[in-house]
């Protein structure tokens, strides 16, 4: 892409509504606007983001065994009834009457949609396990959105729900989700640490809320310190064999969300060991049995003949949010650091010398060279002076920067940046594209 063509409306002031770094960041690098309290546009950078977080989290739940489907944003409220939910949601659900006053309303969450899909086709055990996901919007009326998308109104989620024929299979299916949810945030560049969480609205008994640790984050969050660098289990990772030693290695260590804290459990944590912060909740996984397919009569006949609800869990993901957390865990005060999986573009190439013939050539060079390499480069061939691409180039975080002037061009070099580091090499053209080509892994 050419900035002269792009549509990139950063910011010079920092923007005094926004309390946190990265919702400054995401304003003065022009990848949001906010329409309504909570409510954003993504603009082509943000949503150049927000698409490959979504691909991220697209690819690991597939890996595990998940399945994709889309269902509606609007619900009708009869399915909520049936749940019981509808009135104990309470403020936060956004209620709609369409013209022929049927109510209606905006999906904070699936649960009852999926138990209504999966009671309408299922019967039978021998159906099960089944694990389903989309990626959609949801709308909750939160009393105090902020922080940007971190706390929006209408956010993007991704959803999974999980069918099974008893609890120790339902268990299966939950740390299948688990493990994917490690991955996940790695590929992200993310220290995503599970804790003991409570369950809230969605019910049941067994839930684990992914945490980023975070200044700025909004749960008090209490843990081992152990956990917070252990590696994810990796791609290679088996969802077909048994899950449960990995999971078990995350949770024999104390980590635990406010509200389900032990004060005496975590003072067994070795005293140089207990970490009490705050996080950023960018996924949940719950286990909650019968509580939807019971009332709303999910049943699936077992091999004995018999009857019995469906077991089921379900596991969030903030797709949206997650935009704001890699950008609260990392920035500078130049601007945001992207990691290499989810930058926007893996290269920024900048043009010292606008109008200079030789500068010109040798960017097209590099440009046409980046795109057959998959890097996809963000080229800023506009008027602007170099101290004003180069600023520019540090605020919207691309984790490589290639500059190329007439000087350099004499002696034979451009020069590449890292973002990152700072780091700066004159390296021949050819070098550079080289490093650069080197570069294009997505790590986990
Ligand atoms: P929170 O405690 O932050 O309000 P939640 O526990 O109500 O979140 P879940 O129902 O677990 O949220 O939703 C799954 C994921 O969706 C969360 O882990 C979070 O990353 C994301 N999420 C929830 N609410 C919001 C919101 N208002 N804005 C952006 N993302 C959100
Ligand atoms: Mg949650």
């Amino acid at each position: 892409m050419r900035v002269s063509k792009y549509f990139l409306p950063t910011l010079k002031e920092t923007p005094s509504e926004a309390q946190i770094a990265s919702h400054r960041l995401m304003l003065r690098a022009g990848m949001v606007r906010q329409e309504a309290a909570g409510i954003y546009s993504w603009l082509p950078l943000g949503f150049k983001v927000l698409q490959n977080i979504e691909q991220i989290v697209r690819e690991e739940q597939n890996r595990a065994g998940a399945v994709e489907m889309l269902m509606p944003t609007i619900q009708p409220a009869e399915l909520w009834k049936e749940s019981g939910r509808y009135d104990a949601y309470g403020k936060e659900m956004l209620r709609i009457t369409d013209r022929h006053k049927r109510e209606m309303l905006y999906g904070p969450t699936n649960e009852e949609m999926l138990t209504a899909i999966f009671r309408s086709f299922c019967r039978s055990y021998k159906e099960l396990p089944k694990l389903l996901y989309h990626i959609q919007w949801k709308f909750r009326d939160e009393v105090r959105p902020r922080f940007g998308v971190m706390r929006g109104r209408e956010f993007l989620m991704k959803d999974a729900y999980s069918f099974d024929v008893d609890e120790a299979a339902a268990r299966r299916s939950y740390n299948r989700m688990f493990i994917a949810y490690l991955n996940t945030f790695a590929r992200m560049g993310l220290k995503a640490v599970p804790m003991r969480a409570e369950t809230g609205p969605i019910g049941g008994d067994l839930s684990h809320e992914f945490i980023i640790l975070a200044d700025t984050g909004e749960s008090a969050v209490f843990c081992h310190k152990d956990l917070v660098d252990m590696p994810a289990p990796g791609l290679g990772v088996d969802f077909d064999g048994d899950l449960q030693p990995l999971v078990d290695e995350r949770t024999a260590l104390y980590a635990a969300t406010e509200d389900v804290h032990d004060e005496a459990a975590f003072m067994e944590v070795p005293e140089d060991k207990r970490l009490s912060a705050r996080g950023i909740e960018v996924g949940q996984v719950f286990y909650f049995g019968t509580k939807y397919s019971e009332p709303m009569r999910a049943n699936v006949t077992l091999a004995d003949g018999s009857e019995q609800p469906v077991h089921m869990g379900s596991y969030g993901v903030g797709v949206s949010r997650i935009a704001g957390a890699i950008i609260e865990a990392s920035h500078d005060e130049d601007g945001i650091i992207w990691p290499m999986a989810i930058a926007p573009f893996k290269v920024g190439i900048i043009n010292l010398r606008q109008g200079d013939e030789a500068t010109g050539a040798a960017c097209e060079e590099a440009y046409t060279a980046l795109v057959e390499a998959g890097l996809d480069p963000l080229y800023d061939d506009s008027d602007n002076r170099a101290g004003a691409k180069f600023s520019r180039m540090d605020l919207i975080g691309l984790p490589w920067q290639l500059i190329i002037g007439p000087r350099g061009l004499k002696e034979g070099t451009v020069e590449i940046k890292e973002r990152a580091s700072g780091e700066r090499q004159n390296l021949s053209l050819e070098a550079a594209l080289n490093l650069l080509r080197s570069k294009n892994v997505s790590a986990i």
